[in-house]
């Protein structure tokens, strides 16, 4: 499972600071077109790895470039096609390359290469070409085939269709069945499902096409070394055994050689002993994925996309969650929480903060913050899972978004302002520690209380007992005791981040006229405007307006803590007792509904920044250097190549499958 950045709060509490470049030169923001911005991630610390580990990384960076082609042919089954026939215009064109239909060309494959196909990567939509069918066939050999899949609205509609009382299997352009109708697919599954281990259940379906064949039989192509994507698997299983013997212990070592295993034989028990290998081998400061894991592009959740991800240890920031995790129990004794309510023994769970060193396949270029992994249900009970925050990923997240404008136009004045270029950054790490270590796992039911008492609430209620905990505490002195803040002014940028954006800028993510659904907006909307209504009477904070626009003003950040508190308080009895109609109340009165007025102008003001609402990254370049014998003796890294320029060489050193894959 995933968390992306939209779940996040991330638009206001950017710094601005004209250009985004980090004292040295290297540079967050890239191009930008259509609705994507490109980004660059910086991986910290690479240098300073041994040479074993840095051969490692190189190996398992390649395996993780050579997939690309399969999650294109995932996506959709012309889209090798599509984009070599493009990448062979793009690159030979002699015309002018101002000219309107080059330049939507260009456009259009930037798009293909971002959503590794002719898709929306987010919204799954079909892209519609703004150059014409004439001009492209003047440019290429364009079958009718292609020319109708490019061109005709109608053909291939959405890569994933999940709307209600249609055959999602038909009607999806993912390529992940062919032949088959949805009650097809899905009275296939239920039948292997009810035949094997019903306790222990492999994933079934994960890793193969299904085809219904011309005599009306149902097979699965597997994808292995030896079945469909086997020249793309072969790669990978070449640099994982070139990276086998830099592994960081036995254990990883035993981890690459299932993955091997089952790549060569598609049996999914080996995907599973695999897994539970992969998530008990927690020690190396180095770790990966590699395979077909999540199943978002399949309309029935069956067929799982090919991803990559390499990365080490963010030994500084998980250093930061290991501080909290200690100083869990004093954490819970002191909360303003009613004793009844606090958990006795508190063990704090130290989630690792990871760098990413390098994205493939379905986490490329767009991409996640967070991962969950493994996805099977009875490896996660009986194994647990690995959580894993992306570090520099969200660092450039954070370092990109300074200069948009975003805390300029929404930030009261230069206190507001300078308080948050300072600390904005760090408080907003430490909320998300204190969030995740100690928030969540604070607090305890009591006895008979049934844990989903409070329905579609306790989502909300959740969230907001950890962001909460999160707040009350970041003006903790205690905080800048354990050397984890400065001083006892830096947590202000918190209060100005959570206030803004629950009452304002959140909004910019909702349609007019829409309510608030998702659990985490309503839980900072809940908090925002619960502390505003309660705090009026001691004038805690105001809305200004100003030339018309709406700001937020905090009065008095000593009080704002204690309502914090007080609500903290009031939610985890809630919590603890299971009272449904008091969460009911909360979430209802507070968290759901968004006045118009506001609404309207938080959406103009954000129109005018003109912020690119979808980002993706560009990834490093790691260069093996090696002696006469073609040892490794170093492996460089460096962030000059563009987007296109990236996107061709992966077309050329890392083409692995035929055009067409049947
Ligand atoms: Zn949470």
């Amino acid at each position: 499972m995933i968390s992306a950045l939209l779940a996040a709060g991330t638009s206001c509490t950017n710094t601005p600071q004209g250009l985004t470049s980090d004292g040295g030169d290297f540079v967050y923001n890239d191009e930008r077109f259509a609705d994507l911005q490109m980004l660059r991630y910086k991986v910290e610390g690479f240098e300073d790895l041994t040479l074993k580990q840095k051969t490692f990384i190189y190996y398992l960076q390649e395996a993780a470039l050579y997939g690309r082609d399969i999650l294109f042919d995932q996506n959709g089954k012309y889209n090798l096609r599509i984009r070599k026939m493009l990448e062979d215009v793009y690159v030979n064109y002699e015309g002018d390359r101002e000219e309107e239909n080059f330049k939507a060309m260009e456009v259009y494959l930037k798009r293909v290469w971002f959503s590794n196909g002719i898709h929306h990567h987010y919204g799954s939509e079909k892209f519609v070409p703004g150059f014409s069918k004439e001009w492209l066939a003047s440019q290429t050999e364009l079958t009718d085939e292609i020319a109708n899949v490019i061109f005709n609205p109608s053909v291939l509609q959405k890569r994933v269709n999940l709307a209600e009382g249609q055959d999602l299997v038909k009607t999806s352009a993912s390529n992940y069945y062919e032949n088959v109708s949805q009650e097809e697919a899905e009275a296939f599954y239920e039948k292997q499902k009810a035949e094997g281990d019903t306790l222990h259940p492999v994933m079934y379906g994960m890793n193969s096409r299904l085809v219904k064949t011309e005599s009306g039989d149902f097979i699965e192509k597997k994808w292995t070394t030896e079945g469909l994507y086997g020249a793309a698997l072969k790669k990978i299983v070449e640099n994982l055994k070139l990276a086998r013997p830099y592994a960081e212990d036995a254990q990883q070592q035993k981890v690459i050689d299932l993955l091997i295993s089952y790549y060569e034989t598609g049996d999914l028990s080996t995907f599973d002993q695999y897994s539970i290998a992969w998530v008990e081998n927690t020690e190396p400061l180095i770790d990966f994925v590699n395979g077909f894991i999540e199943c978002y592009g399949d309309p029935l959740g069956l067929k799982c996309s090919w991803e990559s991800i390499v990365n080490f240890k963010d030994l500084e920031a998980t250093k930061r969650t290991q501080t909290l995790s200690a100083n869990a129990q004093w954490f819970e004794d002191n909360s303003p929480v009613a004793p009844a309510f606090k958990k006795e023994k508190v063990k704090g769970i130290s989630a690792k903060v990871i760098k990413a060193a390098i994205l493939g396949g379905d986490l490329y270029p767009s991409t996640a913050i967070g991962i969950n992994l493994p996805n099977s249900d009875w490896v996660r009970a009986e194994h647990g899972s690995k959580s894993v925050t992306i570090g520099n990923l969200t660092d450039a997240y954070n370092q990109a978004a300074k200069g948009n404008g975003m805390l300029q136009e929404f930030a009261f004045g230069p206190e507001e302002i300078e308080l948050i270029e300072k600390y904005g950054d760090l408080t907003d790490d430490l909320h998300t520690d204190l969030h995740e270590c100690l928030g969540h796992g604070s607090g305890k039911l009591l006895e008979g209380v049934d844990g989903d008492s409070l329905k579609a609430y306790g989502s909300t209620i959740e969230e907001a007992r950890a962001d909460l905990f999160a707040l009350y505490y970041l003006a903790d002195p205690k905080l800048v005791e354990l050397g984890l803040l400065p001083n006892a002014e830096a947590y202000k940028a918190s209060y100005i981040a959570q206030m803004q954006n629950g009452l304002l800028t959140q909004l910019v993510r909702i349609n007019l006229g829409n309510n608030l659904e998702e659990a985490h907006m309503r839980n900072r909307a809940l908090i925002a405007h619960w502390a505003y209504e309660h705090g009026k009477k001691d004038n805690v904070m105001e809305l200004v307006k100003r030339d018309g626009k709406t700001y937020v003003k905090i009065n008095d950040y000593e009080k704002l803590r204690g309502l914090f508190g007080e609500l903290l308080a009031e939610i985890q009895r809630v919590k603890s007792t299971g009272d449904f109609k008091g969460a009911q109340a909360l979430v209802e009165t507070y968290g759901v509904k968004i006045d118009p007025t506001i609404h309207k102008e938080v959406l103009d003001r954000y129109k005018k920044l003109n912020i690119a609402p979808y980002k993706g990254f560009i990834n490093p370049v790691y260069t093996a250097v090696r002696d006469k014998d073609g040892n490794i003796t170093d492996v460089t890294i460096s962030y000059s190549e563009g987007y296109a320029e990236q996107m061709l060489r992966y077309s050329k050193d890392y083409a692995t499958l035929p055009l067409i894959n049947e």
